[in-house]
């Protein structure tokens, strides 16, 4: 099986294209670097009109120049059509980013996605973006039911199968991890995203006092924000108060991962989303499960980020379980939550 996927929820324009047969992945991206402040949802759609056909041109380029001929075991009709003059599809279907992200950006890529597997004769597949970053997880892992974290920009949650749907366990109460750090960067004055910036200060900082929220299996990120540009207003060197916000955002995330491990009796965790890529929050947790005697799997940033990588690769596995979509039913969601996707391509036996 050879999928095209396509990613564009908020920042990334991304195409890829994975071989099942080779577990090879191809991924060409496009980032929206905002000029001044954080992400504004116009611009990242204007960002994804103009990237994306760009995108996907090359990763089709890819899928036609490492195959000849049709992707996978070819329909009849493929034939037909490459008798007919017309070259046979390079890929078995397309699969995009349905949501959850900003709505101007999802329709773009929606769009691009309707138009291709209409010009291509292949089935559309709809992939929740969330699912996706746990699936990219289970995939490089090879865990069977692990626990995830989502550390992404827009987002962060527990993420745990039962019943034929992954549950979220716990989640923020307010914003995104990412946003709430970009948040507090865009405040000293840095350019986004502030992520990595926060990161590098704070290999110098010592600890000052900030809040530290977790309600149950929920955890809030404003007070902290808040609290944080106070500090920094005060005169706290920049340095310690970006040490202090990664000990306490990240400890919060590693007390709820354990805890959610602790629930469902998982002995795996796997990291998912852009703030994953941060050295101090995978060594948390990587000390957390030494100390349960849990596995721990971190993706390569390629696939933590958001990527069509692992749109690519969820899709395919939709894809082999026969669940497309109708051109009909192919709106977009931005607010596609991980619960509402039965999760299809799990052997019968483990749904
Ligand atoms: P979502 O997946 O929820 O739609 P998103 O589209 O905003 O999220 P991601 O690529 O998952 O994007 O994450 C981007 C976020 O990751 C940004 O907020 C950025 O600051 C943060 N980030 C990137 N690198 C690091 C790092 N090293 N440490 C902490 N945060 C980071």
């Amino acid at each position: 099986t050879r999928i095209l996927g396509i990613e564009g929820t908020a920042w990334a324009a991304s195409a890829a294209v994975f071989d099942a047969a080779a577990d090879d992945v191809f991924i060409e991206s496009d980032a929206y670097q905002p000029e001044s402040g954080g992400i504004h949802p116009r611009e990242a759609a204007e960002h994804m009109h103009e990237a994306v056909p760009r995108v996907v041109e090359r990763a089709l380029e890819h899928a036609r120049e490492t195959h000849d001929g049709p992707a996978s075991e070819p329909p009849i009709d493929v034939d037909e059509r490459s008798s007919s003059g017309q070259q046979a599809a390079p890929v078995d279907a397309v699969a995009f980013s349905r949501g959850p992200g900003l709505g101007p950006c999802l329709r773009v890529v929606g769009t691009a996605a309707r138009a291709l597997s209409q010009a291509l004769e292949v089935p559309l597949v709809g992939v929740n973006h969330m699912v996706a970053h746990l699936e990219i997880g289970r995939h490089t892992s090879g865990f069977d039911a692990p626990v995830c974290l989502n550390a992404s920009g827009a987002n962060a949650h527990l993420l745990a199968y039962r019943n034929g749907r992954y549950r979220v366990l716990g989640e923020t109460m307010d914003t995104g991890v990412g946003n709430a750090i970009d948040k507090f960067t865009r405040h000293v004055g840095w350019s986004h995203p502030g992520g990595p910036k926060v990161e590098a200060a704070a290999e110098d900082g010592d600890y000052v006092d900030l809040p530290y929220v977790v309600k149950g299996m929920d955890f809030s990120f404003s007070g902290i924000m808040s609290a944080a540009k106070q500090r920094y207003d005060d005169g706290v060197p920049v340095e310690d108060v970006c040490y202090s916000l990664q000990e306490n955002v990240f400890g919060m995330l590693t007390e709820v991962s354990e805890r959610a491990l602790s629930l469902t009796g998982s002995d795996e965790l796997v990291l998912g989303g852009g703030v994953g890529q941060n050295a101090r929050l995978r060594e948390m947790l990587a000390e957390m499960c030494a100390q349960r005697g849990a596995r721990f799997h971190a993706p390569e940033p390629r696939f933590l980020r958001d990527n069509a990588g692992m749109i690519a690769v969820l899709g395919a596995k939709m894809y082999e379980a026969g669940d497309t979509l109708a051109l009909a039913d192919s709106r977009v969601d931005p607010d596609f939550r991980p619960d509402q996707v039965p999760v299809t391509w799990r052997a019968r036996s483990e749904r």
